[in-house]
């Protein structure tokens, strides 16, 4: 709330919300709205971390970002059970979403100056770190099915021997041909070589999960939503075939893990189906789960995962479009969870999962590091 006045007298940090700042231009505003939500959803505990050692707020048990202008970072900070406003300025004013994003990192890295190697790093800094290393592997379609009338599983083998999963989340980009006579996917190709493409000259590419990894095969199966766009990777694979050549950069991973013990809740439509299986598979058999997925309707239904004693449920939208219906939130609140003992996982259309989310974490009061979710696209 404008006016609010945050904790900490440090006033180089955490400072009385300003009333003065300027507003970033609504171009700008829109490109850092999908910054913030995509490190609230993704990068909650560096979120933390930041408010913890650059805001002054060492006992911060959850911080959110809620705002930016031009001259710093609006959080709401959870110190003793109590949501608290702060503000965090940057050192130079900012006026575009580049800017911002810099900003942001130069506050995690004086949060890490700070605090040294006394704290493991922060899931954005693993991620900076880890996705500088990452490989591109050109491979090959070799079996395209059907697991429902919107799901495609495609198997992709060749190129994928020295493949390390983390056996979590597990997921890739997956680079695709434009066309059946596009060749621009072949030896040499990779994430950097995609980039310096023109983008009319760029074969299509989006993030899939690794819905299993199969050692003996060396080969990767991916579920693949027909979300109806001709354009897209979603338009090539209504179209794949056997045969075809296509590249993955990865792996990367979200899910962070948790107290085999805990209830683990897995809400999804049908773009995050193939992450829950690839959860589903990885935890212990008697560790209690349950699955909220949504899909069209009972014809669209498939077993997601062989594991016994999961409890699923199925969601169906009917006649609304992907994205749209309301239902997750009503079925999640359903469950009448236990904050203590939950973990959380959710990957899905942006807004519905930001919802879920948000009753997770400030109704219920379950802390960031056990909510893992993820806008998978936008509608
Ligand atoms: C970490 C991660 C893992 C993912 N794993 C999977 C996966 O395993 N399987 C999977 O299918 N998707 C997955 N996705 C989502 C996928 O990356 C997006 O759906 C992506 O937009 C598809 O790219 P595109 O080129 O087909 O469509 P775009 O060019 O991005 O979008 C074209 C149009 O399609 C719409 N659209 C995109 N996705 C969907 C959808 N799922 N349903 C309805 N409309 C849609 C968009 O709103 C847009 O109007 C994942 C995303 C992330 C970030």
């Amino acid at each position: 709330m404008p006016g609010d006045r945050a904790r900490s007298d440090n006033e180089d940090t955490i400072v009385t919300r300003s009333t003065g700042a300027t507003a970033l231009s609504p171009e700008v505003r829109e490109q850092v709205d999908l910054t913030l939500e995509h490190v609230n959803g993704n990068h909650a505990d560096t979120i933390l971390f930041i408010a913890r050692h650059r805001g002054d707020a060492p006992t911060a048990t959850d911080a959110e970002a809620v705002d930016v202008d031009t001259e710093g970072v609006d959080l709401e900070v959870t110190i003793d059970g109590e949501s608290t406003a702060a503000r965090l300025r940057f050192d130079t004013p900012v006026s575009t979403a580049p800017e911002v994003q810099g900003a942001l990192l130069g506050m995690v890295a004086s949060a890490r100056q700070a605090v040294g190697d006394a704290e493991p790093l922060t899931s954005l800094e693993e991620e900076l770190q880890t996705t500088g290393e990452l490989l591109t592997r050109v491979t090959s379609v070799v079996e395209v099915t059907e697991l429902s009338p919107n799901l495609r599983r495609i198997v992709l083998q060749g190129g994928l021997d020295d493949w390390e999963p983390y056996e979590a989340d597990d997921f890739a980009f997956l680079f695709v041909p434009r066309s059946p006579d596009d060749d621009t996917i072949g030896d040499g190709f990779s994430m950097s070589s995609w980039q310096e493409l023109p983008e009319d000259e760029r074969p299509p590419g989006a993030y899939y999960t690794i819905r299993r990894f199969d050692r003996d095969a060396s080969s990767i199966e991916l579920w693949a939503v027909l979300h109806g766009h001709d354009e897209g990777v979603g338009g090539w694979a209504a179209r794949a075939e056997p045969g075809e050549t296509v590249a993955v950069w990865g792996p990367r991973r979200f899910f962070r893990g948790a107290e085999p013990s805990f209830h683990h809740l897995l809400v999804a439509d049908e773009s995050g189906l193939a992450a829950v299986g690839a959860l589903l598979d990885s935890l212990d058999p008697a560790t209690p789960a349950t699955v909220i997925a949504e899909t069209v309707d009972a014809d669209h239904e498939f077993t997601i995962a062989e594991r016994p004693g999961t409890d699923v449920r199925w969601l169906h939208r009917g006649d609304a479009a992907p994205g749209e219906s309301v239902g997750f939130v009503d079925e999640v609140r359903a469950l009448d969870l236990d904050p203590e003992t939950t973990v959380a996982f959710g990957a899905g259309e942006s807004r519905q999962v930001t919802a879920v989310r948000g009753y997770l974490r400030r109704e219920l009061g379950i802390p960031a590091d056990r909510v893992f979710m993820t806008g998978y696209w936008r509608r």
